[in-house]
């Protein structure tokens, strides 16, 4: 599955880690998983070359270009969001291709280093994950989840599930794009709600531990009062993780395309 160009790369933290994980753990994927890469061989996302890191499109070489988050204190405090990424291409290119254009092989690949970034960062993973939730408004419009895309494929690589019905986004916001930190907070307040039934559903399955997964934080507005919502449901911890971070002072504007 693998073949010598890994090598030829100078291989470094957190690049080669990476690499190696992926290697241990392509095995463990489910047949499903298996299959579908025998079928349709990897091929790089950056590049076009034939893949040479096994059940992802990317070879290493490309992997070397990636933003990569420097790796966090050891060890690594659990209040903190869990982020693979600086929101910089091809991570930033990626993820607008995914939301704005509907291509859904980012979230695979993307979703699949925020696996191996989780797998490596030392902390506990969680027993679940669970992607923030769209309005079904936006829902509708785009077709798709992309957090849940995302938590599909990381899910798949680190043996957990993923629970897509624990939260309900029950208010539509305005875009959060060209919106200051303030009104963010104030726009996302209260936009989310646990289903009904959820803290009994977690709790019969005896979850204590989730992850909740978005696609970018910018402020952290959003997923925090997701986060906040779940809270409620009896857990012990519930952890932030996203791809990429949006780089810039705390407060500052994030980008237009930053949409929701
Ligand atoms: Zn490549």
């Amino acid at each position: 599955m693998f073949d010598a160009r890994a090598e030829a790369v100078n291989l470094s933290t957190p690049i080669e880690s990476t690499i190696r994980w992926l290697r241990e753990r392509s095995p463990a994927l489910p047949l499903r998983h298996r299959l579908s890469w025998w079928w349709v061989p990897a091929r790089c996302a950056c590049c076009g070359q034939r893949g040479d890191l096994g059940a992802i499109d990317l070879c290493a070489a490309c992997l070397a270009e990636f933003p990569f988050r420097p790796p966090p204190e050891a060890p690594a405090d659990p209040a903190l969001p869990l982020v693979a990424f600086a929101y910089e291409d091809p991570v930033g290119s990626g993820l607008r291709a995914l939301k704005y254009r509907g291509d859904l092989r980012p979230a695979r690949l993307l979703g699949t280093l925020l696996a191996a970034h989780a797998a490596q960062s030392g902390a506990a993973l969680p027993q679940l994950l669970v992607p923030v939730p769209l309005h079904p408004s936006r829902l509708g419009e785009r077709g798709f989840n992309q957090s849940e895309q995302l938590a599909r494929h990381a899910a798949a690589w680190l043996a957990l599930p993923v629970a897509s019905h624990l939260l309900r986004r029950c208010r539509a916001t305005v875009p959060q794009a060209g919106l200051e930190a303030a009104a963010r907070v104030r726009n996302v307040a209260g936009a989310f709600v646990p289903a009904p039934g959820a803290a009994n559903w977690l709790a019969a399955r005896r979850i204590r531990r989730v992850a909740l997964l978005d696609d970018v934080l910018t402020t952290g507005a959003t997923v925090r009062a997701a986060a906040a919502a779940l809270q409620g449901c009896g857990l012990e911890d519930c952890r932030i993780w996203a791809v990429a971070q949006v780089r810039g002072p705390v407060g500052e504007a994030p980008p237009l395309e930053m949409s929701e």
